[in-house]
């Protein structure tokens, strides 16, 4: 079986990219595994910062690469916090911190949104670039891009998934993401979307995954 790394060192990533990737013939190992710690993410863009921790990992393994970049885009903050959604309350900040600067940050933006106080809504989405890399020098990365639309609201609700998931309101589903089970989250998440393309053509490019 081909053997890849998985660049990143969140857990909740980890935990829904390992359920997403299976079933290809692929056996995934964690960069902690390896002892790595991750890449600077020095990017302007999604897809460079998700190349840059592949090709880190890539070339510190010598194995294939699988990393993603994701973040929470929010219309009235201007599409903030974006590709800094990790460490958006400073170097060092926790989940909780973000959840807590972002709330300040719709305060201070004065929007309207939708529905009443604590539940007001303001329209935003989840955006996710994954790459699957063979090798660190490999000029064609293979790249697929998801996004999860809905809203943030100040109530924060559920105690599953990560980062921004309790503060985020799936519409469809009348709850937070937060409150959805995992497999609910892996069918509607911007991950989901963007490995279940990256899965077709992994599996459409059959050549890299024999290679050994
Ligand atoms: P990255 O590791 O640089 O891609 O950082 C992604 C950050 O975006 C995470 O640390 C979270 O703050 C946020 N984020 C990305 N995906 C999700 C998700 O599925 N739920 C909640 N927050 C997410």
């Amino acid at each position: 079986m081909k053997k890849a790394v998985l660049a990143t060192a969140n857990p909740g990533k980890l935990r829904e990219i390992r359920q997403l990737l299976s079933g290809l013939p692929l056996a995934l190992s964690a960069q902690s595994e390896h002892g790595l710690s991750g890449a600077d993410e020095v990017g302007a863009t999604f897809i460079e910062n998700a190349l840059l921790k592949a090709r880190h990992a890539a070339a510190a393994t010598g194995l294939a690469a699988i990393a993603d970049d994701s973040g929470l885009e929010v219309d009235i903050l201007g599409g903030a916090p974006g590709i800094h959604s990790a460490r958006y309350a400073g170097p060092g900040a926790g989940d909780a911190d973000n959840r807590a600067k972002l709330m300040r940050a719709l305060a201070a933006a004065g929007g309207e949104g939708e529905g009443e106080a604590g539940g007001k809504k303001f329209p935003a989405r989840f955006r996710c670039v994954a790459v699957f890399l063979p090798a660190a020098m490999h000029p064609a990365p293979l790249v697929a891009e998801g996004v999860w639309h809905g809203f943030v609201r100040a109530r924060a609700e559920g105690e599953g998934g990560f980062g921004y998931d309790p503060v985020f309101f799936v519409p469809q589903k009348n709850c937070t993401a937060a409150q959805l089970s995992a497999a609910d989250k892996n069918q509607l998440s911007h991950r989901a979307r963007a490995f279940g393309e990256l899965k077709q053509r992994l599996a459409a490019a059959g050549a890299i995954l024999s290679s050994p």
